[in-house]
């Protein structure tokens, strides 16, 4: 009967380093294949040039590396990328490099599909399907790194975890990979480039916090009242804000690290003043910062991105009350690779 062999890049580097010493190698081995493995990324056995033939067909035997594969690969008019990203069992995300004059970002998938329901958003309509593993999490930052050098002529400079899927519904799993992208042995990235994007689960952030992680937080909030939450996000029923906040204050306390807060203004929706009040009103017990995001229709018509008067209100407001406002402009509509539009299209 044959085994299934087991995919090399789900052992840490002293497994590796045991694996060898059980083969009677020495295990510096382990630390010359892992080495290949990640900081190299390659994707077969064949490739890993200073190690024996012998040895080379000893790991053949016993491992398989499960690698992604860019599948289809799209550019916008803006200089963004989307990749469609084909994983070893066939399912597909998508992760996007967006190019700006003072940085590039990489907007990664942490799960196929979402455990989540955001009304707005056309990932929660694929459903999950299954989290990723750290390794193709990581590989979709290299394959955007290469592609940000091939066509910006520069390597990729800021992640954020906000493609498909709720990164702390994976988080064991995005952790490691985030380990990976910022050691030495990976791509040595500074974490404080990195931003985890959630749209609130109170006991995962406080596990963060608890962790100590030192990338940065951001939270989807799109509303500060919890019925016009729950309607554009259901599961704030299980989760209502007053858990929300008190999940931020306490990473807050422990991280003295500001918070970002992700905000969408819809028509007809968190379009009022008493809005933009509730908002202040929430995120006035730490240093904040919003980010008021241009709305991407996601084809069905029931959300709409608000007049320019009520984004222009939200920035006065904010600012009045020292709360720091940016305003981003969506990037990537024309391959729809713009927030809360991947949803597989490009298949
Ligand atoms: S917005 Fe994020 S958390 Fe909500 S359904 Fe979409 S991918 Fe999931």
């Amino acid at each position: 009967m044959e085994t299934k062999k087991k995919d090399i890049r789900a052992l840490t580097k002293d497994q590796l380093r045991d694996f060898f010493v059980s083969q009677g190698d020495k295990a510096f081995r382990g630390n010359q294949v892992y080495e290949w493995l990640w900081s190299k990324s390659v994707h077969t056995f064949e490739d890993m040039t200073n190690i024996s033939k012998e040895t080379r067909q000893m790991l053949e035997d016993n491992f398989v590396i499960n690698h992604i594969q860019v599948d289809t690969l799209q550019r916008s008019s803006d200089g963004t990328v989307k990749n469609a990203v084909k994983l070893h069992d066939g399912l597909v995300v998508e992760s996007v490099l967006i190019p700006t004059s003072t940085r590039t970002t990489a907007c990664v998938s942490s799960q196929v599909g979402c455990s989540l329901d955001c009304k707005f958003c056309a990932t929660a309509r694929l459903k999950r399907m299954r989290n990723l593993n750290p390794d193709e999490i990581y590989d979709q930052v290299v394959a955007i790194d290469r592609e940000s050098r091939l066509y910006n002529d520069r390597p990729l400079s800021n992640i954020v975890f906000m493609g498909m899927g709720e990164p702390l519904m994976n988080y064991n799993n995005v952790l490691k990979a985030i380990d990976k992208i910022t050691s030495p042995e990976g791509l040595g990235m500074s974490p404080k480039r990195i931003v985890v994007s959630t749209s609130g689960v109170p006991k995962m952030i406080k596990k963060m916090a608890d962790d100590e992680v030192k990338f940065k937080l951001a939270v989807s909030l799109h509303s500060a009242i919890d019925e016009v939450r729950t309607s554009i996000m259901p599961f704030n029923a299980t989760f209502p804000l007053s858990d929300l906040r008190e999940a931020l204050e306490y990473w807050y306390a422990k991280t003295k690290n500001r918070i970002t807060y992700e905000y969408v203004v819809w028509k007809g929706i968190n379009d009022k003043r008493k809005d933009v009040d509730a908002l202040v009103k929430f995120c006035k017990f730490a240093p904040s910062k919003v980010n008021l995001i241009e709305y991407n229709p996601i084809d069905d018509g029931e959300f709409q991105q608000a007049n320019t008067e009520a984004i222009d209100m939200y920035q006065n407001v904010l600012e009045a009350n020292n709360i720091t406002v940016t305003v981003r402009r969506s990037r990537g509509k024309d391959i729809d690779a713009a927030c809360g539009q991947l949803a597989n299209k490009s298949k």
